[in-house]
C-alpha cells in the first residue's frame, strides 16, 4: 500500500465541515464586519439578550453562513437553518419559529427568494416576538397571537436589492461581505492545506490564492483539484509549478476566470463591438440564467474592472479588452 505520509487524508467534499473555521478568531478575512460582530456578540452575551437581527449580504461563497454559525457558537445559543425557497408556506415557518429556543439563532439562507405570505409571519416575528397565526377557514376563521422566545434571526442573500424595503428595515445589523484579497486567500489555502495534510509550498499556495476570484470557497474547491493532480501526477506536493498546471488544465486563467467568464467577456467584445448590450440578451445567448449571470458572474468581473453595468446595459471595460487580448474599436471612446 502507498506510503502514508505522502497520502492525504480521504478528501472532503465541497463545503466540507471539518475545514469550516469555528470561531470568529479562526475566520480569516472580513476584518470590519468581524471587528463589529465580535462587539455585538460579546454585549448580548453580557446583556442575557438575543443579539439584533442580522443581515449578510454578498456573493455565493464568502462566508456568509460560515459566520452565522461561528455567531451562534460565539453566542452559546442553538442554530436552526433553512432556506427562503425551502418555505414554501406559512405553516412551514410557524413550526420552526415555535421551536425555537431561548436567543436560538435562526438562519435563513436566500432570504430574497421567500414567499410574500411567508415574510409577513415573519415581521411580527422579528419585531415583537410574536406570531399572529390564522385557525379555520371562512367565516369560522380567528386570529390566535403566540408569543415567541426571543431569537436572533440572520438572514443570507446575493441580491439585496430584492428584498422588500420592510424586510430589510427589520435587520439591525446589514452587513455586506467583500472579495478576498490574494493575502487573505494564501491564508485560508495554507490553513486548508495543513487541514487536508496536503503539503503546500508557500508559492504553490500563492498560485491557488491568486486564481480564487477572491473566494474562499472557490479556493477551497481549487485547492482539493490540485491535491488531486499533486497526488496522482506528482509527488503529493502542491509547487508553484503543479498549481499553475492543473489550474491551467481546469480551464481557470492568471486572473482566476473560467470558461463561463470567457464566454461571457466573448460575447460581448465580439458579438456586441463592446457593448452596451442587455441582461436579458446575454442570459438568451449564454443559456445561462439571469439570476446566476447576476449574482455568480457578474460580480466578480465588475470588482476586477473587466466590465461595467450602465443604464443601457452591460459594456466591456478597457481590463476587459486586454484580459482577451483585443483592442477596444476606437469609437467607443471608453
Ligand atoms: P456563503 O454562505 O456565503 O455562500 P459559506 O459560509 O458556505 O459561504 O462558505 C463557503 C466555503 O468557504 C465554506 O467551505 C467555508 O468553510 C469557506 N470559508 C468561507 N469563509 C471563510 C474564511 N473566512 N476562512 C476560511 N474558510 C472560509
Amino acid at each position: 500500500s502507498p506510503d502514508p505520509t505522502l497520502r492525504p487524508d480521504p478528501l472532503p467534499e465541497d463545503g466540507d465541515r471539518s475545514l469550516r473555521p469555528q470561531a470568529l478568531s479562526e475566520f480569516i478575512g472580513q476584518a470590519e464586519a468581524r471587528a463589529n460582530l465580535r462587539v455585538f456578540i460579546q454585549s448580548a452575551r453580557q446583556r442575557g439578550e438575543a443579539m439584533d437581527h442580522t443581515l449578510f449580504h454578498g456573493p455565493p461563497g464568502l462566508g456568509k453562513t460560515t459566520l452565522a454559525q461561528i455567531m451562534s457558537r460565539e453566542l452559546g445559543v442553538g442554530f436552526r437553518m433553512t432556506s427562503g425557497p425551502v418555505l414554501a408556506k406559512a405553516g412551514d415557518l410557524a413550526a420552526i419559529l415555535t421551536n425555537l429556543e431561548r436567543n436560538d439563532v435562526l438562519f435563513i439562507d436566500e432570504i430574497h427568494r421567500l414567499n410574500p405570505a411567508v415574510e409577513e409571519v415573519l415581521y411580527p416575528a422579528m419585531e415583537d416576538f410574536e406570531l399572529d397565526l390564522v385557525i379555520g377557514e371562512g367565516p369560522a376563521a380567528r386570529t390566535v397571537r403566540i408569543e415567541l422566545q426571543p431569537f436572533t434571526l440572520v438572514g443570507a442573500t446575493t441580491r439585496l436589492g430584492l428584498l422588500t424595503t420592510p424586510l430589510r428595515d427589520r435587520f439591525g445589523i446589514p452587513t455586506r461581505l467583500q472579495f478576498y484579497t490574494e493575502d487573505e486567500l494564501h491564508e485560508i489555502v495554507t490553513r486548508n492545506a495543513t487541514l487536508m495534510k496536503a503539503p503546500a509550498e508557500d508559492e504553490g499556495a500563492r498560485e491557488i490564492a491568486r486564481r480564487a476570484r477572491g473566494t474562499p470557497r472557490i479556493a477551497g474547491r481549487l485547492l482539493r483539484r490540485v491535491v488531486d493532480f499533486a497526488v496522482v501526477e506528482g509527488d503529493g506536493r502542491i509547487t508553484r509549478a503543479l498549481a499553475d498546471n492543473a489550474l491551467t488544465r481546469l480551464g481557470v486563467d492568471h486572473l482566476g476566470l473560467d470558461g463561463a467568464d470567457r464566454r461571457y467577456l466573448r460575447l460581448i467584445a465580439e458579438a456586441y463591438q463592446g457593448g452596451p448590450v442587455g441582461i436579458e440578451t446575454l442570459s438568451a445567448a449564454l443559456s445561462e440564467s439571469r439570476d446566476a449571470l447576476e449574482e455568480v458572474i457578474e460580480p466578480f468581473l465588475l470588482q476586477q474592472g473587466l466590465i461595467q453595468r450602465t443604464p443601457r446595459g452591460r459594456m466591456l471595460a478597457q481590463g476587459g479588452w486586454h484580459h482577451l487580448g483585443m483592442a477596444a474599436p476606437n469609437a467607443q471612446g471608453q
